[in-house]
Parts: structure tokens; sequence; C-alpha cells
């Protein structure tokens, strides 16, 4: 059997230690913070150094600075600049500017395009901005932009706190919570950019600087709502992130696996129908193998017999192996992870978001594919939404689709890691063709596409991203980057 799961993230259910250290490093704060309003147009800016951990095309670690979690795609900036504070991401901006060197913004280094890396350019890598300060007492956190998602879970549930973060450790909180970032309590907490109160973001200030600016329901206000879901490289380098946190003591994690598709029509069904509008605390995947079908669930706050009694239409479909472990956020978290390592090396996947249940000729398309699938790796991917995704926090949010009954992507995984590049690799033409077969012959079926899951192959992205917040989200580039600094594929543009 297979235990490895959608994009070879999860594992099959096993206590495991808590796996990551959150280094308590330089505070991302450090730079004086100035008024968005304060636009300097001919303020003196002077030559500006690159400043932090500076890795450039001659030096040893070049390969692997360089390097994105998704290997069919290659590039080869001119520097990438490690920040260590806020003050080394102002340089790197202002540098970038001065010197008309184009610029991208990395964290965890998982953006499916690759657009977070960039030839001949800089890449500003916010990646070892570590802090993280919790005040119990105010239920908030504040942490540098640079933690991955297992970096803040594993932190917060050391006190028996929680976010909303996706499933897979090693993405960045940042690019996740930049884009929405859904996962196990989405469907309890929101999505992670609902809990986002406050960030601070260098921004490019006057022809030539940049500044350091802070966004919250107080300051900035247009810019915190436009971080909640399009902050993505979009307006600025976010550096530090302030969330609301929610106690959560422990879940109870469960996985049932399906043999075979056989059941796949049956074991659909009862999920779409159920999932979205269970018990808030209930988050559920399923995910569609060529040869298995697989259904994670985890209950916050609640036992197993609560747990498989809410899942008991979908587990009485055929006979799947049930498997459930009650443990902390935290080690529950870590435990199903699996190492880079071990996961594919190239990657192709396809967003889309679902307001009606799939009639049977859908799962029909999906069970078509799936027998024909390049490898054991490749899957149909589910994340079921309702519950509190359907509330906006104060203030709003640029992220749009609340009213999704779930979240669906097929995704190609093939290739070994460091052994060609992806577009070498004699799978890729099949696992390109099949990714982009499979996601046409969905469309009559959804609407609407995730931004932190870009789909190149669609005109309307914009619309599809973000429906009618796209305008507004063009005034607020209009403000706070007028000259296009931040910018790459599918980059918002000034009005
Ligand atoms: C294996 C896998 C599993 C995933 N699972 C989920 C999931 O369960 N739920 C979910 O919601 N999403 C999921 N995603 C999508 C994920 O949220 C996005 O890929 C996310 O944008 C990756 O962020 P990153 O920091 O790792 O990547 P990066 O490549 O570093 O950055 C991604 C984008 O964000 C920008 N960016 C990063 N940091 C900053 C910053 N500090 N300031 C401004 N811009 C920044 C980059 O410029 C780039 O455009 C998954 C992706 C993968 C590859």
């Amino acid at each position: 059997m297979n235990d490895f799961s959608r994009r070879g993230m999860l594992r099959a259910t096993a206590a495991a230690g808590v796996g990551a250290v959150v280094v308590p490093g330089t505070l991302a704060a450090g730079a004086p913070v100035a008024s968005a309003a304060m636009e300097c147009e001919h303020c003196p800016c002077p030559p500006a150094e690159l400043t932090g951990r500076i890795v450039r095309p001659r030096d040893p670690g070049y390969a692997d600075a360089s390097l994105g979690w998704d290997e069919l795609f290659t590039h080869f900036p001119l520097v990438i600049v490690f920040a260590q504070n806020t003050q080394d991401v102002v340089n790197a901006l202002k540098w970038a500017r001065q010197n008309d060197v184009a610029l991208r913004v990395r964290s965890g280094r998982h953006s499916l395009e690759g657009w977070s890396n960039v030839d001949n350019g800089i890449v500003i890598d916010i990646s070892e901005l570590k802090s993280v300060e919790i005040d119990a007492a105010a239920r908030i956190t504040t942490v540098g932009a640079g933690l991955s998602q297992l970096e803040a879970v594993t932190a917060l549930a050391k006190q028996n706190f929680a976010v909303t973060t996706g499933t897979e450790g090693t993405v960045g909180l940042s690019g996740a919570t930049l884009g929405g970032g859904f996962g196990f309590l989405t469907r309890w907490l929101g999505m992670a950019c609902d809990s986002l109160v406050e960030a601070e973001v260098v921004v490019a200030a006057g022809a030539e600087c940049a500044k350091v600016v802070k966004a919250s329901l107080a300051h900035n206000s247009d810019l915190l709502w436009a971080l909640r879901g399009a902050g993505n490289g979009n307006f600025g380098i976010v550096t530090s992130l302030t969330y609301k946190v929610a106690p959560l003591n422990s879940v109870t994690y469960v996985q049932a696996t399906w043999e075979g598709i056989g059941d796949l029509h049956g074991v659909f069904d009862a999920w779409q129908r159920t999932a979205p509008v269970t018990d808030n605390r209930l988050g559920t995947q399923l995910e569609v193998h060529k040869n298995q079908i697989l259904l994670f669930g985890v209950l916050a706050e609640g036992t197993p017999d609560e747990a498989k009694g809410l899942l008991a239409p979908i587990l009485s479909v055929g006979n799947p192996t049930v498997t459930v472990q009650v443990g902390n956020w935290g080690e529950v978290y870590s435990g199903f992870q699996i190492p880079t390592e071990n996961e594919p090396a190239n990657w192709k996947f396809f967003s889309q978001f679902t307001r009606k249940p799939f009639p049977k000729e859908a799962i029909g398309v999906i069970a078509s594919f799936m027998q024909n699938a390049p490898t054991d790796d490749s899957n149909f991917f589910t994340q079921a939404f309702g519950g509190a995704v359907r509330r906006r926090p104060d203030g709003g949010t640029a992220f749009p689709h609340r009213d999704a009954l779930f979240y669906s992507e097929p995704g190609a995984g093939w290739g070994k890691r460091g052994s060609q590049p992806g577009v070498c690799d004699p799978l890729t033409p099949q696992a390109q063709a099949w990714i982009a077969e499979f996601s046409q012959a969905m469309r009559p079926y959804v609407s609407g596409a995730y931004v932190n899951v870009p789909n190149i192959g669609m005109q309307d992205w914009e619309t599809a991203y973000w429906r009618s917040n796209f305008d507004r989200l063009r005034e607020i580039k209009t403000k706070y980057d007028p000259r296009n600094v931040f910018q790459y594929e599918q980059s918002i543009t000034p009005a």
C-alpha cells in the first residue's frame, strides 16, 4: 500500500516527536516605520549596499540557494540575499531599484510556477527571519515572515495555540497566508489570512527608494485587506506577521484508505454532501490516486468516537482501513510530514473551486483520468470548505471564494529529486499533457482558481483568483507600488 498521500505530503498515521526547532533569530523589526502616505518623490536616497547573507553565482552554495521545491523550474539569479533583519530587506529593495535589476521575493520556495526566482535578477529571501513572540494573554503572535508552516505550528502548539496553515510543513507561512491559506483547521478557524491582524511590509518609495510600513486595521487597512489573499509578490515584502491565535489542546486525526478506486462514486458523493456542512471542528481532505482513495480528517478538540460518528456516512462506503490518532496538534502535524527528498521532483497542479456538488459525470471524469495517471504520486486532491470560511474577518479579505463547497486540484508529480532538470525528464510531456487535459475536462464543473496554486493556462486569471475584488486590488497596487516594482508573470498591475 502506498502510505504517501497528496503531493507526497501526508503520511499514514503515526505519532512522531515534534520535528522542528524554531530558532529565536533576529527580530523582524528594526527599521523605522513610515506611513504609506509619505511617498517621497525627490527625497535623497543614498546608494544602497547589499547586506545580509549574500550568495552569488560563483559561491559554493549557489546551486542549493537557487533551487526551488518544484524542480520543474530552474533559474539563475544574479544574487540571492538572505535577509537577517528588516534593514537588509530595505537595502536589497533599494539596491535592486537603483541598479535596475529585476527582483523576486522568496520565503518557503514552494511557488508552483517557480515565480519566486528570476534569471539575472535579485532574489530577496526572507526565510531566515525566524523570530516568534507569543502573547498568551492577548492570544496574539508576531512571527518573522521566514517561518515554515511546520515551524509555526510547532511553536504555537507548544503553548497549546494554533492558527490555520496548509498541510505541507515546508511551505512558507508567508507564502501560504498571503494567498489565503487553507488546511485542516480552515472550517474551524477560517482561512490563514483571516487571522492575520498586522504585517510589517517593505514597500517601494519614490523613484529609487524603499521604506517600511505597517498594515493593520488602524494603519493602512487597505493594504492589510490586500495582503489577506493577494499579498504574494504584489505590493511589497512582508517581514513580519501578527496573527490572532486560538487555543487548541488536542485533535483527533483520522485516516481511511480504500484500496483501488472502485468505490470512488460512493465515497466522493458521501464526502461532498457531508464534509462541507458537518461540525465546523472537522476538516477533511479526500485524495484520489491511481490505485487507492485516501481520506484525512482532523477534529479539533474532539474524541475518536465523535470523529468516526461525523465521518460515518463516508466510512460506511465499502471497506476502508481506518486509523485514528489523538494528540497535540504539533505532534500530529509533524507526524504526517514527508521529508522533501522522498517527494517527486517535478509537480504541476491546476486549482479550482466547486459551488455545487459534482454530478456523477464529473466523478466519472476523475475516475477515468486517475486510472491513466502518469505516476502513483499523481492525484486528485480536495479540501472541504464551509464552516468558518463563510465568515469574513473584520476589515474583510481579498480572498473571495467563501461560498465554495470545496477546493480541488488535479496534480501530477514525477521524477527523482536531484537527478536531472525537469524539462529533460522523459515523463514530462506525458505528465504535462495529462494535467492539461484533466483540468480542461473538469472545467464544466468548477469555477475560480486559487492564487497560491496558479493556473497559467487561464486567460481570465485575475477574476478567477479574486473575482470582483480585482478592481480594488489594482487601486491599492497604484497606491503602494505605482511604478510596478513588484511584478511577475501573473502580478497585479497598477490601475
Ligand atoms: C506541496 C504543496 C502543498 C501545498 N499545500 C497547500 C495547502 O494545504 N493549503 C494551501 O493553502 N496552500 C497549499 N499550497 C500552496 C502554497 O500555499 C503556495 O505554494 C505558497 O505560495 C508557497 O509559499 P512559499 O513561501 O513556500 O513559496 P515561495 O516560492 O517562497 O513564495 C510563493 C509566492 O509568495 C511570494 N512571497 C513569499 N514570501 C513573501 C513575503 N514575505 N512577502 C511578499 N511576498 C512573498 C513569492 O514572491 C511568490 O510569489 C501547497 C503547495 C505545495 C507545493
